[in-house]
């Protein structure tokens, strides 16, 4: 059997390897655009923070593909895809035959169309390219504009900042991390990084940049202009869908799949950020996992699995503040009861969300004391409404109820 991957990102090495686990006797090769092994996106950001260089972000060893028998085509592109004749292209113009296929194809940084954006002395940040030429420019002491207050925008801005790069962010919705927190989580958190010296604007954009002399100047939709050495652009990634789009698979804003991962192509998979499952794409790797999972069985002959959607959960690390965000938390239909516990002095905010007295979402901004049970409660659906108003209060053991034992 004959399987061919295309992208080397957490998506498609984690299907190869699993899939090389369930049929060592499997022909597995992987293409990758990229120049580089499989390394780890998330690590990028530290790398941006001059804390690691690229070959200690590269996950596994060469030695590690020539164990399982994977090969690996660096520094190519697929070019071409032919679902009837089970083939793909080569830029080389050659022609390489499959049994099945998987689209790991993943996403690349979107820009928003930002008169200027596309000169230099602005960056985005998705590749290790990308993060090596930010890291060589963002020398300490230059001043940094971070459009964009999500995950990633302010990762990149806690690590310039802790190497002595003066940071602005501009986040265009009135709060910070608008898909994972609520308005107060958000205060809570902006204030804690403006007490770490990167200076947090909100409900504004950008919308030119213009060069002057060699600096940069964003004319604000404010009306406002903001000076910066460099800018960078955290607006989101965007799926690569070309080359299955080309090939007439049925996308939307990702490669459309079904419970299975089959495209509408046979024996073609898409998994990851790549692809889409009831409408959602993402973009994060807990489903990139779950998928290659699930993909590696379908390639190997196990049909039986079937996708279930995830509840996402994003945990991140911004100048050492914990910001945990789990499953619904902003709910948007009625039903929903919401309970807080904001301890401003000390940086820290709470919020559960509970259906039906079951706990659906979660907000922890500077704590994580509660992640584990959180997890618990969530995972097992434990009915919590006998304790509804104690939950967050000081003194109630939340683990215990998620352990079923008696809270004190
Ligand atoms: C800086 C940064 C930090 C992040 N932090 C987190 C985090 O903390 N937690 C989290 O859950 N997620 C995080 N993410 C998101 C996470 O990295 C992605 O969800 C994950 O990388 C998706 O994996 P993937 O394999 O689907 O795609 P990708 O990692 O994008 O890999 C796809 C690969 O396919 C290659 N490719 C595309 N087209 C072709 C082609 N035609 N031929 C050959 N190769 C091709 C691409 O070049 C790329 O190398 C972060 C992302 C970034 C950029």
């Amino acid at each position: 059997m004959k399987v061919v991957i295309v992208g080397n990102g957490v998506a498609g090495v984690t299907t190869a390897r699993l899939a090389v686990e369930r049929d060592p006797s499997l022909d597995v090769t992987i293409y990758s655009e990229e120049p580089y092994h499989y390394y780890s996106r998330p690590r990028l950001v530290d790398l941006v923070g001059g804390q690691v260089t690229p070959a200690d972000i590269q996950v596994y060893p060469e030695e590690w593909y020539a164990e399982r028998h994977i090969r690996t085509v660096l520094n190519t592109r697929v070019t071409h895809l032919e679902p009837a004749e089970h083939r793909i292209t080569l830029p080389s113009g050659e022609t390489v035959s499959y049994d099945r296929l998987v689209l790991a194809t993943g996403a690349r940084a979107w820009v928003p169309p930002i008169a200027g954006a596309d000169a230099p002395g602005v960056y985005t940040l998705r590749t290790m390219d990308d993060a090596v030429a930010l890291r060589d420019a963002a020398t300490p002491g230059r001043r940094v504009l971070v459009l964009g207050g999500g995950l990633l925008g302010l990762e990149v801005a806690a690590a310039l900042s802790g190497r002595g790069v003066e940071v602005t962010v501009v986040e265009v919705f009135p709060r910070l991390l608008p898909r994972q927190l609520d308005q107060e989580g958000a205060e809570v958190l902006e204030e804690r990084i403006e007490r770490n010296g990167v200076e947090i604007l909100t409900g504004d954009s950008c919308s030119a940049i213009e060069p002057e002399g060699p600096a940069r100047v964003c004319k604000m939709k404010s009306g406002g202009m903001l000076e910066a050495d460099l800018v960078v652009v955290s607006a989101g990634a965007r799926s690569n869908v070309a080359l299955a789009q080309e090939a007439d698979i049925v996308c939307a804003r990702g490669i459309v799949v079904d419970e299975h991962l089959q495209t509408s192509a046979p024996d073609v998979y898409a998994v990851g950020d790549a692809a889409e499952f009831e409408g959602r794409v993402w973009g994060i790797i807990p489903a990139a996992l779950a998928e290659a999972r699930l993909a590696a069985a379908q390639v190997t002959g196990d049909e039986s699995a079937t996708y279930h959607d995830i509840v996402p959960s994003t945990t991140l690390k911004v100048t050492g503040i914990e910001v945990t965000s789990i499953g619904e938390v902003n709910p948007e239909t009625p039903g929903a009861v919401e309970i807080r516990a904001v301890r401003p002095g000390e940086g820290v905010y709470d919020k559960l969300v509970l259906r039906d007295g079951k706990v659906v979402g979660a907000i922890m901004v500077g704590s994580r004391a509660n992640l584990r049970a959180v997890n618990l409660l969530m995972s097992r659906g434990t009915d919590v409404s006998a304790y509804q108003e104690e939950l967050l209060q000081d003194g109630f053991d939340l683990l215990a109820l998620a352990q079923q034992r008696t809270p004190a």
